[in-house]
């Protein structure tokens, strides 16, 4: 019974009305690569490269990345892979990079803005993730992204730091998780290869509630009507522009947020290692005609609450 439980993880995870939901992990380090391929991952959904910057004293060298980029890939054995490039600023702070002091740091230098600050750190990732990408299916990813033109300009440096090292082309995608990405969502859809829906910050800078705060832990819940309302409308300008739509956030990983999500319309969940087995389970149990029914209720609801006790 272990030993087909065991079998079952590596199996692709489909509904039972037969839609497949691809399963992936969300990692921080080389060793959780090849845990999560252990675990029964079809691929790395997030690698938070923030572990390549810290405890250390100075950045780490174009080399010394790409060998750790490198190194993940070869451990995913043709699973496709998703690199955000560096998300410090915020809580995360590195002590030998100049950040600014800020008054409300997750609403300053943060994300895809530290590197637009600091662009040569920025181009240096660059490179190291286009070299690892000639080793396998690697997919890179740009965090916090508020605004058309900084999408553009991320992308025309990824672009001009492809070719100067003669790599081929990699799929290029954004986090959601600013409202203002949603709000014009569909001028992104047409600019990227994929979204993933960060529901942590989403939910965060949607109701204006510090993802910290453990006084605010209870009602900044990701499963509230209107970060639901947010991932819909993103879901259907992505479907609009025919590209795909995953989710890297907590709820992403929480068994009402697998059925809310994938009745939405979100394709890939990207969650933590330990989660992988049940979330495939929780699958293969629901079908997604039942998902979708219950997501469109949840849509109507007016609080976090009430989507719960539909959901549970
Ligand atoms: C998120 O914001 O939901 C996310 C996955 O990114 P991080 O938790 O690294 O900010
Ligand atoms: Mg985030």
């Amino acid at each position: 019974r272990r030993a087909a439980e065991r079998q079952d993880c590596f199996k692709p995870a489909l509904t039972t009305d037969g839609h497949r939901i691809e399963v992936v992990a969300n990692i921080s380090d080389g060793a959780e690569a090849v845990h999560a391929v252990d675990a029964g991952g079809e691929g790395v959904g997030l690698l938070r490269t923030e572990f390549l910057f810290v405890n250390r004293d100075a950045a780490p060298t174009e080399d010394e990345q790409a060998e750790a980029y490198t190194a993940m890939v070869q451990a995913m054995n043709g699973l496709p892979m998703i690199l955000r490039t560096l998300d410090v600023g915020g809580d995360k702070a590195i002590p030998y990079l100049s950040m600014p002091a800020e008054q409300n740091p997750f609403l300053g230098e943060r994300g895809i803005r530290f590197c637009f600050a600091h662009e040569d750190l920025f181009r240096t990732q660059l490179r190291a993730m286009f070299r690892a990408s000639a080793r396998g299916p690697v997919r890179i990813m740009f965090p916090m992204i508020a605004l058309l033109e900084e999408l553009h300009r991320a992308r025309a440096i990824a672009e001009a730091v492809r070719l100067e090292i003669g790599a081929g082309p990699v799929e290029i995608g954004m986090m959601i998780e600013v409202p203002s990405a949603v709000v014009m969502a569909p001028e992104f859809a047409r600019a990227v290869d994929f979204f993933s829906i960060g529901t942590n910050d989403l939910t965060q800078y949607t109701l204006a509630m510090d993802r910290m705060n453990p006084v605010l832990a209870r009602q900044a819940d990701g499963l509230h009507p209107a970060v639901l309302r947010l991932i819909d409308q993103t879901v259907k300008a992505a479907d609009a522009a025919g590209i795909w739509v995953g989710a890297c956030g907590g709820i992403a990983g929480d068994p009402r947020g697998v059925t809310i999500l994938t009745g939405l319309g979100v394709r890939e969940l990207s969650v933590s290692i330990p989660s992988i087995a049940a979330v495939k389970a929780q699958i293969r149990d629901q079908s997604l005609a039942a998902n979708r029914a219950l997501a469109t209720r949840a849509l109507a609801c007016t609080d976090a609450a009430a989507v719960r006790a539909l959901v549970s």
